[in-house]
């Protein structure tokens, strides 16, 4: 546990947390929406403080993360809980929790992340699974320990963080993946909880920031497959950079959306082709086999210039970050 930041005390023993966009007003002994950041005694504490759920060592291409050190291992780390309450979460179990969830805990303070990662040989440390901003002080005391040895951060991500800490947390993030769930507020506040304001914020901030910074998309069949409704959410993007890498990635029933029909391969493909006529650079599909969708083409002249095989590369064919073939400069970090 420990003092959390940002955060303003109240009267009567109650504080606000600033920490995200739902702004919580918290009385004195409840916690947040999070439920990991508890008001003790009129002051706000992080619960999840060095407490990790889950730890492994994955492809970086698992994140997604394609333009950031292609078939680089990674070591990802969670502490329990999130911010959002989505209807189709793959790990509910670790992201909405009740108390008894400390009881799957095993403390691991800063340090010992980045011993693990060195003893690895790993260069990389990811914060994922769960939703990182609400454990902001063990990520931003990691990463600052990480990137004083020399490592990479990066950070998989629903977005939904106040400009002030993420401005904070910026300099030791060397890559991002960012969640764009829907386009408008409706389906995000029905489906997730949060609001799409800030999330398109945090990508236009990471990207302007020049962290490396791509856009996973969910595409849920009846919700946001429509052609009209992703065109436009693919403008909202658009408006960002057209070289944001942007990841399609089919929808399967799971947790409270198992009543859903899963996301047609055929519709993905499509939609790939969509995004890639509406001006995209890099756009892929996941969760499907797909070859072309897993492949990074030069967006000047075509070339195939990493292929992907689930999470194995079979081609790499850059130079430095550039196509061999034109010279077109690729978006990402490559060496
Ligand atoms: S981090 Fe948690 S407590 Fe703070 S505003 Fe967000 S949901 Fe509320």
């Amino acid at each position: 546990m420990k003092e959390a930041a940002y955060y303003n005390q109240l009267e009567n023993k109650s504080v606000k947390c600033i920490l995200c966009p739902h702004n919580c007003t918290i009385k004195e002994g409840k916690s947040g929406i999070c439920r990991v950041r508890k008001n003790i005694n009129g002051k706000l504490y992080s619960l999840t403080y060095e407490k990790i759920i889950a730890m492994h060592i994955d492809p970086i291409e698992k994140k997604p993360l394609y333009h950031f050190f292609p078939s680089a291992r990674t070591l990802s780390i969670a502490s329990p809980g999130c911010n959002f309450h989505c209807f189709n979460c793959q790990n509910h179990t670790i992201s909405q929790i009740d108390e008894n969830i400390f009881e799957f805990t095993k403390e691991f303070p800063p340090e010992e992340i980045v011993k693990i990662a060195m003893r690895e040989n790993i260069q990389n440390i990811t914060f994922t699974y769960t939703e990182p901003t609400i454990f902001f002080e063990y990520m931003l005391d990691t990463a600052k320990l990480a990137k004083a040895q020399g490592l990479y951060c990066s950070v998989v991500s629903n977005g939904f963080i106040n400009r002030q800490p993420l401005t904070e947390l910026i300099p030791y993030i060397d890559a991002a993946n960012i969640d764009f769930k829907f386009k408008d507020n409706t389906l995000y506040r029905k489906v997730t909880g949060g609001f799409v304001e800030p999330v398109l914020e945090t990508i236009n901030t990471l990207y302007k920031a020049g962290v490396i910074t791509e856009v996973t998309t969910l595409i849920i069949p009846e919700l946001n497959d429509n052609e009209n409704y992703f065109k436009e959410t693919a403008q909202l993007l658009l408006k960002i950079s057209d070289e944001i890498p942007w990841h399609l990635s089919a929808f399967y029933p799971t947790y409270k959306m198992i009543d859903y029909p899963s996301t047609d391969p055929s519709r993905l493909v499509e939609l790939r082709q969509l995004a890639l006529d509406l001006g995209f650079k890099y756009v892929y599909t996941g969760n499907i086999l797909n070859l072309e969708g897993n492949t990074t083409y030069c967006p000047n002249c075509g070339e195939p210039l990493i292929e992907r095989h689930y999470y194995n590369l079979k081609l790499t064919n850059l130079d430095g970050n550039k196509c061999p073939e034109c010279g077109e400069k690729i978006y990402g970090k490559f060496q």
